[in-house]
Order: C-alpha cells, then structure tokens, then sequence
C-alpha cells in the first residue's frame, strides 16, 4: 500500500466506527475516537482515529479537522500519563506502508515506556488479554 491509493471504507478501523468490530474503547468525542491496542508495544498502548473522515494517513487528514483531531491526541496522551504513570510516552504515526503502518485509516499510537524496557516490536507483538486491556482502558477513563 502506497502513500498514494484509494481509502478502503472497509479497514478493520472504519469497522470498529462503524460499531462492526469490537473495540476496548477509552475515549470518544465529535472527533475521534481511542481504544486500545490488542496487539500492544507496551503496557497501555493506546490508538486515537478521526472519525467522519476518509484520511488514510496524516497527509490525506483535511487540515480543518487536524486540529480538534490533535487536541484529542493530545487529552488521551495525558490521560495515559496520569493513569498509568509511565517513565516516557511514544506518540507516533506511520504513513505508508514501508513507513510501517498496517492499517490504512490515520491514527497515532501513544505507546508508554518505562526506563530500562524494550519497546516491542511494532507489528509483531502477541494479542493482548482482553481482561487486563479493559482493566487499563478503565484507568485511562478515568483520568480523561
Ligand atoms: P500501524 O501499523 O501503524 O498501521 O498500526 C496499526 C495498529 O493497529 C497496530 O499497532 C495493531 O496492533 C493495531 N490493531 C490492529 N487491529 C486492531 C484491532 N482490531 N483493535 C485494536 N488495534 C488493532
């Protein structure tokens, strides 16, 4: 998948807005949307999408929608912070294929680390419990 394709309305992302997938979901707005990751780096991993846009990468999101999207980003970062307390936080976004990303609808990853831990690898981790994911997710709520 390029930079430069057409947006697939049918991304397992669009899906989960669509409410035809499951999501661990911890926070959502008029603009986007956070869950968490089931295949998470680290402990936490959270993902925030827009909603009501066909943007499959950061370059494709219409600049009038960026804003309120990034204000979002940003109130989840901090509401991972405070629920869980990590050393750092990675808040990271891939855009095409070699670039990384697997799932072509935009989104960034807020990823916590804590000093001295490897970060997993992206794309490659096992799926996480569902049980401990809805535990998190809960902290996370609660601090947003
Ligand atoms: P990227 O590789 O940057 O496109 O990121 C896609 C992310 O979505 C990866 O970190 C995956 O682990 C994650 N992911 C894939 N499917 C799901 C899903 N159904 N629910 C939550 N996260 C998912």
């Amino acid at each position: 998948m390029t930079l430069h394709d057409t947006y697939d309305s049918d991304n397992i992302f669009a899906k989960i807005l669509r409410g035809e997938m499951p999501a661990v979901k911890v926070y959502e707005d008029d603009t986007a949307l956070a869950f968490m990751d089931v295949f998470p780096q680290a402990e936490g991993h959270t993902l925030v999408i827009p909603k009501d846009v066909e943007a499959r990468n950061l370059l494709e999101m219409p600049p009038e929608k960026l804003g309120p999207y990034m204000l979002a980003v940003q109130k989840v970062a901090k509401a991972v912070e405070a629920a869980l307390k990590p050393d750092g936080l990675v808040v990271t976004q891939f855009n095409g294929a070699p670039a990384g990303q697997t799932v072509y609808h935009l989104h960034f990853h807020i990823i916590p680390r804590t000093e001295g831990q490897a970060l997993g690898r992206h794309g490659s981790g096992g799926m996480a419990d569902m049980g401990e994911l809805e535990k998190l997710a809960a902290r996370i709520r609660a601090a947003v």
